[in-house]
C-alpha cells in the first residue's frame, strides 16, 4: 500500500530511544529540557514548552490568554477539528473566518468580518506547511486588541518572511505537533513556543497540575517535601521517552523538507499539462516544510467523482487521504449552528482537495506508480 504520508524513523533514532529507557528518568526529565532548547533554537523563540501532544498545546495555550466562556476565537474552517475544539473546552465560542482559494490558509479579509467585541483571539493555521499571511492578521489583531496563536502543527520548519515559524515575531504564541504523519515524530507529542515570559510560567504550571515546587513561587514552604497546587492544572507532560525521538528527530527536519520539496516539484512537472490538476501555491513571502502535498481536481469536465477517484486508487493499493472535511460541517459544529453553505471557498476546496504521497522516504518507482495510475484514470475520464 502506498500511502500519502510515512513516518521516517531510523534505527539511529530507535536506538536512543531504546537508551532512554535505561536511563534515570522516563517521564519529564532532561531529555525534555534538553528537546525544549532545541525548539527554541531552531525555531528563534525564547521559550518552548512541550507536552503530551498539539491538541493539549491548543488547551493549554487557551488557557494561558485566559480565555472563558463569553469570549470568541476566530479560526480557519480548513482545518483538524483539534484548532477549533480547544476553544471550546474552554466554554468560549468558535467562529470561522473563510479560506483563501489560492492556498487554503484563512483569508485575513474574511477575518475581519467576524470580528466582535467579544472577541480574544484569533488561531491561523499555516495549512499543509504554507504560512498564512502573518503581517495581515498581525495589524488585524492590533488594531483589535486581540492575541494571535498559530496552529503549526503542519509548520515546522516553515518561513514566513525569512523568519522560522515558531519564532512568534508577530504572534503570542505558536504550537507544533508531533504526531506520527507531522513533519517531525515524537510518537506522540506537541510543543508551544511563545516569546513572553508570563506565559510561559502560566504554561509550566497548568501542564503540571497547577502545582509548583518552586520556592519563588510557594507562598511558604513546610518542608523540602513541600509542593503547591495554585491552579486547576492538568497531566499534559511529555515522557523523556518521546523527548528523546524528537531530538533525534529535530535534527532530520531540514533534510526531511529537502526531499519533500524535491518530490513536490516532480509532481509539479508530471501534471504541468493537466488542466484539471493545480497544487496548492506557496506565496513568495514564505516558504513551507510541505507536510502535506495537496492537489485540487476539477471533476467539472470528468466523468467520476472525487470518491470514485479515491475508490479505484484504493484498488490499485494507493490509499491516500482528504484534508480537511471543513470542521463546520461536523455533526458536532452542525448542533452549535454552522450550517452548509456558510463558508463556500472551504466547502469548493473540500470538493476538490486530494493529499497525495510525500515523504522522505518515498521510493521513485511508488511515485511513478502513483503519478500513472492517477494520469490514466484521468485521461480515460475526460469528458
Ligand atoms: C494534527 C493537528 C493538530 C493536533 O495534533 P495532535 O498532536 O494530534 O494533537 C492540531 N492542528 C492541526 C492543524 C493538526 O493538523
Amino acid at each position: 500500500m502506498i500511502s500519502y504520508s510515512k513516518q521516517n524513523i531510523s534505527w539511529f533514532d530507535a536506538f536512543k530511544v531504546f537508551r532512554a529507557l535505561k536511563g534515570a528518568y522516563l517521564t519529564q526529565g532532561p531529555a525534555t529540557l534538553e528537546f525544549e532548547k532545541k525548539i527554541c533554537h531552531y525555531t528563534g523563540a525564547k521559550y518552548a514548552v512541550v507536552t503530551s501532544n498539539a491538541t493539549t498545546a491548543l488547551h493549554l495555550a487557551m488557557l494561558a490568554i485566559n480565555l472563558n466562556e463569553g469570549d470568541e476565537v476566530i479560526t480557519s474552517p480548513i482545518t483538524f477539528v483539534a484548532s477549533s475544539n480547544s476553544v471550546l473546552y474552554t466554554r468560549a465560542s468558535i467562529k470561522f473566518a473563510d479560506i483563501n482559494t489560492s492556498n487554503a490558509c484563512i483569508n485575513p479579509d474574511e477575518i475581519k468580518k467576524v470580528i466582535t467585541k467579544k472577541t480574544k483571539a484569533i488561531i491561523p493555521v499555516h495549512f499543509a506547511g504554507q504560512p498564512c499571511d502573518m503581517d495581515k492578521i498581525f495589524n488585524i489583531a492590533q488594531e483589535n486588541k486581540l492575541y494571535i496563536v498559530e496552529d503549526a502543527a503542519h509548520a515546522l520548519g516553515s518561513t514566513y518572511k525569512g523568519r522560522k515559524i515558531g519564532g512568534c515575531h508577530n504572534s503570542d504564541m505558536a504550537i507544533f505537533s508531533f504526531h506520527a504523519v507531522k513533519n517531525i515524530t515524537s510518537g506522540e507529542g506537541g510543543a508551544i513556543t511563545t516569546n513572553n515570559q508570563e506565559i510561559y510560567e502560566k504554561l509550566i504550571l497548568l501542564r503540571s497540575h497547577g502545582i509548583t515546587k518552586d520556592p519563588q513561587k510557594m507562598s511558604k514552604t513546610e518542608g523540602p517535601w513541600y509542593y503547591e497546587m495554585q491552579e486547576l492544572g492538568f497531566n499534559y507532560r511529555l515522557t523523556d521517552i518521546q523527548a528523546t525521538l524528537g531530538i533525534a528527530q529535530l535534527k532530520k527536519l531540514d533534510i526531511f523538507s529537502r526531499k519533500k520539496r524535491e518530490i513536490l516539484t516532480k509532481y509539479k512537472n508530471d501534471f504541468q499539462d493537466f488542466e484539471e490538476i493545480t497544487f496548492l501555491k506557496e506565496e513568495e513571502y514564505s516558504s513551507s516544510s510541505f507536510h502535506l502535498c495537496i492537489i485540487k481536481i476539477n471533476f467539472k469536465n470528468l466523468k467520476i467523482n472525487r470518491k470514485q477517484l479515491f475508490e479505484k486508487l484504493l484498488e490499485k493499493n494507493i490509499s491516500l487521504q482528504i484534508h480537511y472535511i471543513p470542521v463546520h460541517l461536523q455533526p458536532y459544529y452542525q448542533k452549535l449552528g454552522f450550517k452548509k453553505g456558510d463558508f463556500p471557498k472551504a466547502e469548493e476546496y473540500y470538493e476538490q482537495c486530494l493529499s497525495i504521497p510525500l515523504y522522505p522516504s518515498l521510493k521513485e518507482n511508488d511515485r511513478k506508480y502513483f503519478v500513472a495510475a492517477l494520469s490514466q484514470l484521468i485521461k480515460e475520464n475526460k469528458i
